[in-house]
């Protein structure tokens, strides 16, 4: 089959189910769960080989911000295209990846000066971690080299590199390669109460063993969309200082306008010492990602190359120049348009639209972090008793949307809405009454009351 061919819905299917293995997919399921098999895309919607378009309500994973085939960022690739679409960053430079991280810095939380590249979320993560140890072993002569513990939440995902994968709370995916993880310090999830004591008590026993404590600001995503008390990310940020500890603020998904601002960590006001930035980078067009730091930890890695200081670590499509070229347009356009004053606005209708899931039995809680939220089904809310796995309701419902034509993926039994910053009103409103629907579908309605 050649690429003239990739319209014939049934035979892209069957190559699909012969020589492809996707992430995080259970192979058994997969062809039974009717997986999207996507030729197209146009603004807010996805278009399958059939010719049918779907509500892009996940934003393509995280990270499409302004629909799909946006004028900007597709013509930025092209001029780009025009002059080079790769060069090494390994000991040089593109122009494109520079221009970007002085904007990049210039917008960041102040104090983050330096902008180190990579490939996705779990590397910049990996590298934030490689940093932060690195940076001990080395700084005012390694007087504090016993900080390697890395300390974070219950339920955190930070990738699936083994370094982001350590930080992580240890779950089925992740549990067999156990022997292979570094042992963390695991604090509550923010979202359990209580949470705030028993982490300073753990820092008031463990602070000077720490490197870092790793924090995804505001909102653990692939924790199942777990919601932070006001002012938890300052609070962090005072007991890392407290311990002598620096801070990783993981905003790969919270990043790029999903808080309601630019960053997660301006919107909380904290500047961490490691910033992780991704998914929403580029738009969501090309693999990108970013760890930006501080002078104070550049400094550390200084040093005549034969004292082996260097940061040894780099991928070969590091500061790609045409993904540089999509992250400049998605800042321009976030520069250029009214999206970010418009957010605050877009984020209240979500949270107005999603209040009437609640009289749905099977809502067990509803959680929404900027233009991003998670809706909990349980079999018995007043219990808070989940549904038997097995029955994967989270699947079927995202299921149902799909057949009213809105595409969804659920993170377990949680119905994750994550959709582009550009939605306008009339498709939030259809994304939220299609999950209204397919919730009703699959868990049943509300009891009539009568009178
Ligand atoms: N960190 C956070 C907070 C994430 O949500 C994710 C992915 O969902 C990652 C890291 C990993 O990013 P990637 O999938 O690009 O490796």
């Amino acid at each position: 089959m050649n690429r003239g061919d990739e319209r014939n819905g049934a035979q892209l299917r069957e190559l699909d189910r012969a020589h492809v293995w996707h992430p995080f997919t259970p192979h058994s399921a997969y062809a039974d769960d009717d997986p999207l098999m996507v030729v197209a895309g146009e603004g807010h919607y996805l278009i399958d080989a059939d010719g049918r378009r779907y509500l892009d309500g996940v934003s393509s994973l995280w990270c499409n911000l302004f629909g799909h085939r946006r004028p900007e960022i597709d013509q930025a690739i092209r001029e780009q295209l025009d002059r080079i679409a790769h060069a090494t960053f390994l000991g040089n430079a593109t122009a494109p990846a520079v221009t970007l991280a002085k904007r990049l810095v210039d917008k960041a939380p102040a104090g983050l000066t330096r902008v180190f590249y990579s490939d996705n979320g779990s590397t910049a993560v990996e590298v934030a971690l490689k940093m932060a140890l690195q940076y001990w072993q080395q700084a005012d002569g390694g007087a504090q080299k016993q900080r390697n513990a890395f300390l974070t939440f219950g339920n955190a995902y930070h990738g699936d590199t083994i370094g982001s994968v350590s930080l992580g709370g240890i779950d089925l995916f992740h549990e067999r390669y156990r022997p292979l993880l570094f042992p963390t310090i695991q604090a509550p999830s923010p979202g359990v109460a209580g949470c705030a004591q028993a982490l300073e008590a753990l820092v008031s026993r463990l602070g000077h063993t720490l490197a870092a404590i790793v924090l995804e600001p505001g909102l653990q995503g692939a924790a199942g969309m777990v919601t932070q008390p006001a002012g938890f990310t300052r609070r962090v940020r005072e007991l890392a200082d407290r311990a002598g500890a620096l801070l990783v603020l993981d905003e790969v998904a919270v990043g790029f306008g999903r808080s309601g601002q630019l960053f997660a960590s301006n919107k909380e006001g904290v500047a961490p010492d490691l910033l992780c930035l991704a998914k929403g980078m580029t738009g969501g067009y090309l693999p990108m990602a970013a760890t930006l730091t501080t002078e104070r930890i550049f400094l550390a890695f200084l040093g005549h190359p034969s004292e082996g200081r260097t940061f040894f670590h780099g991928h070969t499509y590091t500061g790609n120049p045409l993904a540089a070229a999509a992250a400049h347009a998605t800042l321009d356009i976030f520069e250029q348009t009214d999206l970010l004053a418009e957010l605050p606005g877009k984020v209240a209708r979500l949270a107005t639209l999603l209040d009437a899931l609640r009289v749905l039995p099977a809502v067990g809680d509803i959680r929404q972090y900027g233009l991003a939220a998670g809706i909990e089904l349980m079999a018995d809310r007043e219990t808070g008793t989940s549904y038997p796995a097995v029955e994967r309701r989270g699947m079927q419902v995202c299921g149902a949307a799909r057949r009213r034509g809105v595409f969804l993926r659920p993170l377990g039994d949680v119905v994750v809405v994550m959709p582009p910053l550009t939605l306008t009103d009339e498709e939030l409103a259809m994304l939220v009454r299609v999950v209204h629907e397919s919730i009703t579908e699959v868990c049943g309605a509300p009891v009539a009351v009568t009178a």
